[in-house]
């Protein structure tokens, strides 16, 4: 049930810019502490887990 294939992100709060790695400062526009974890799925995966469960 936990096959599932999420990313992790993280958003800017100050100018909504979203990077791959964290980061102290937000190499967008340069304010610290402003990025913020978020997990994003991919909708796409639940379709090739659904054949891995039928083999
Ligand atoms: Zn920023």
């Amino acid at each position: 049930m936990a096959a599932a294939k999420e990313r992790k992100q993280y958003v800017c709060s100050a100018c909504g810019s979203t990077q791959l790695r964290w980061a102290g400062k937000c190499p967008e526009c340069g304010e610290w502490n402003t990025l913020t974890e978020v997990v994003v799925r991919a909708p796409e995966k639940a379709g090739l887990s659904w054949r891995l469960r039928r083999v």
